[in-house]
C-alpha cells in the first residue's frame, strides 16, 4: 500500500483529537474526505485550530488512499452522483508536494467508478503545467479547482504568498476547452487587511480569468480569536462568530468594483454550480436576495430546479439516518426548510443537498439580507438598531 506521506499507527491514531479522526465529515459545501492532515502553510485563521490539529504542520496519512475512498463512497451520507464531494479541505492543501500524489489517486478513483459527483479541491499551493493534461482526463466527475486567494501580505497571518495562488489560477483556467473548472475564492476579506482599491482592483482583474469569482469573509472562531491574541496578531474584530463575517460596507465595495463581472457569487456552491452549467446543489434561490447578483440565465436553471419539498419528504429523506431521528420540521417555505432536534449540523447538510433545497436550524435563524452570515458590521444587526 502506497502512501507518500507517512501513515500513523494505530497508537497515534488513537492520540488524535476525536474529531480530527473522522475522515469523512460534512462541511457545508458537500461531503468532506480528510484522511490526511497536516500543513506547513501556517495560514494564522486556518479552520485546522478548531480541530486541535494546529501543531501538525508535517502532512501524514490516517489511512491508505483506497481505505478512504471506499469509507466516503460506502458512507451513510454518500448519495453516487448528488453528493458534493470536498477533498482534503479541512485540514492540509491538496497540492502541497507530499500531498499531491494523494489528491491525484482520489480523483482518479472516484472518476474510475463512474461518479458524476461534484469535486471540490481548494488550494493555494502551486500547480504544475502537466497538472492540466492530468485533470482533463478525468471523465465522469465534475471537478471544480478553488484558488484561495486573499491578497494578505502580513506574512503573520499568512506567511504563504497569495501570487502563488494567482499564478495557479492562471496556468489552470488558460487551456481551453478543458474538463474541470476554475474559481477564484476570494478569502478571507478582513477590513483594514486587505480591503483596499487597489485589493480589490487586483481580485477582479483575476476573476476574470476564472470561470467564476467567490467572495466570503473569515470564519473568526474562539480558538482563531485566542491564536491572534496569544501571538499579538491585529485582531479583525471585537467578538467571534460561528458564521463567516462579511461586513455589509465591505460588501457593497466588492458589488460596486465587480459590476461589470456577470460571474460573481457570494456562495460557494452557487459559483461551483454556475461554472458547470447547474443549478445551485444548496438551493439557495429560496434566499432571494442573495440571487440579486446572479446571470440571467443562471437565475433560470435554479428557478427550473426549485422544488419546496412537503414535510412528508424531508422525513422520508431523513429515515436511512440514525441520528436524525428527532427530526422535527417546524416550517417549510418557498425560502427554506427549518428543522429542529438534529444534534449535529451533517444531518441538516445531508438533507440540503439531497433534496436541493435550504435547510436551516430552528437554533440559529438566517437574518434577512445577511446571506446567512454573522451579524458583525450590519447595521440593522440586533444591538446595532
Ligand atoms: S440564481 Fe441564486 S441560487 Fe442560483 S446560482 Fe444564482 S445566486 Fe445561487
Amino acid at each position: 500500500m502506497a502512501t507518500f506521506v507517512p501513515l500513523l499507527t494505530s497508537g497515534q491514531l488513537q492520540r488524535l483529537p476525536e474529531r480530527a479522526r473522522d475522515v469523512v465529515e460534512y462541511r457545508k459545501s458537500g461531503l468532506s474526505l480528510n484522511h490526511i492532515q497536516g500543513c506547513p502553510l501556517d495560514c494564522a485563521y486556518c479552520i485546522r485550530h478548531t480541530y486541535g490539529l494546529w501543531d501538525q504542520r508535517r502532512p501524514r496519512a490516517l489511512m491508505s488512499n483506497a481505505d478512504a475512498v471506499n469509507a466516503l463512497v460506502g458512507h451513510r451520507y454518500f448519495q453516487p452522483h448528488t453528493t458534493p464531494v470536498q477533498v482534503f479541505n479541512r485540514a492540509t492543501d491538496p497540492f502541497l508536494p507530499a500531498v499531491r500524489p494523494h489528491t491525484f489517486a482520489v480523483l482518479e478513483d472516484l472518476d474510475g467508478r463512474g461518479l458524476t459527483n461534484h469535486v471540490l479541491v481548494i488550494t493555494r499551493h502551486q500547480m504544475k503545467p502537466d497538472d492540466v493534461a492530468r485533470l482533463n482526463q478525468l471523465r465522469h466527475i465534475k471537478l471544480t479547482l478553488l484558488f484561495t486567494f486573499s491578497g494578505i501580505d502580513n506574512k503573520q497571518i499568512e506567511p504563504y504568498p497569495s501570487p502563488v495562488a494567482a499564478a495557479s489560477l492562471e496556468l489552470m483556467s488558460a487551456p481551453a476547452p478543458r474538463r474541470y473548472r476554475t474559481i477564484l475564492y476570494w478569502r478571507p476579506l478582513v477590513p483594514g487587511l486587505n480591503d483596499s482599491d487597489e485589493h480589490l482592483v487586483r481580485a477582479f482583474e483575476l476573476g476574470q480569468l476564472a470561470d467564476a469569482t467567490v467572495f466570503t469573509g473569515l470564519f473568526y472562531r474562539d480558538e482563531i480569536a485566542a491564536y491572534y491574541k496569544a501571538n499579538g496578531l491585529p485582531e479583525p474584530y471585537g467578538e467571534t462568530a460561528r458564521r463567516k463575517i462579511v461586513p455589509e460596507t465591505l460588501e457593497q465595495r466588492v458589488l460596486s468594483v465587480f459590476s461589470t463581472s456577470a460571474a460573481l457569487f457570494r456562495k460557494t456552491s452557487c459559483a461551483v454550480s454556475y461554472a458547470h452549467g447547474l443549478p445551485d446543489y444548496n438551493g439557495h434561490y429560496g434566499i432571494r436576495e442573495l440571487c440579486d447578483i446572479c446571470p440571467l440565465s443562471q437565475l433560470e436553471l435554479c428557478a427550473g430546479a426549485h422544488r419546496m419539498p412537503t414535510p412528508d419528504q424531508l422525513r422520508a429523506a431523513a429515515a436511512p439516518l440514525p441520528e436524525a431521528a428527532g427530526l422535527n420540521v417546524v416550517q417549510v417555505s418557498e425560502q427554506a426548510a427549518v428543522v429542529a432536534g438534529l444534534d449535529t449540523e451533517q444531518p441538516r447538510y445531508y438533507l440540503q443537498h439531497a433534496l436541493g433545497f435550504q435547510v436551516h436550524d430552528a437554533a440559529h435563524p438566517h437574518h434577512a439580507n445577511r446571506h446567512g452570515r454573522a451579524d458583525i458590521g450590519w447595521k440593522d444587526a440586533p444591538g446595532n438598531e
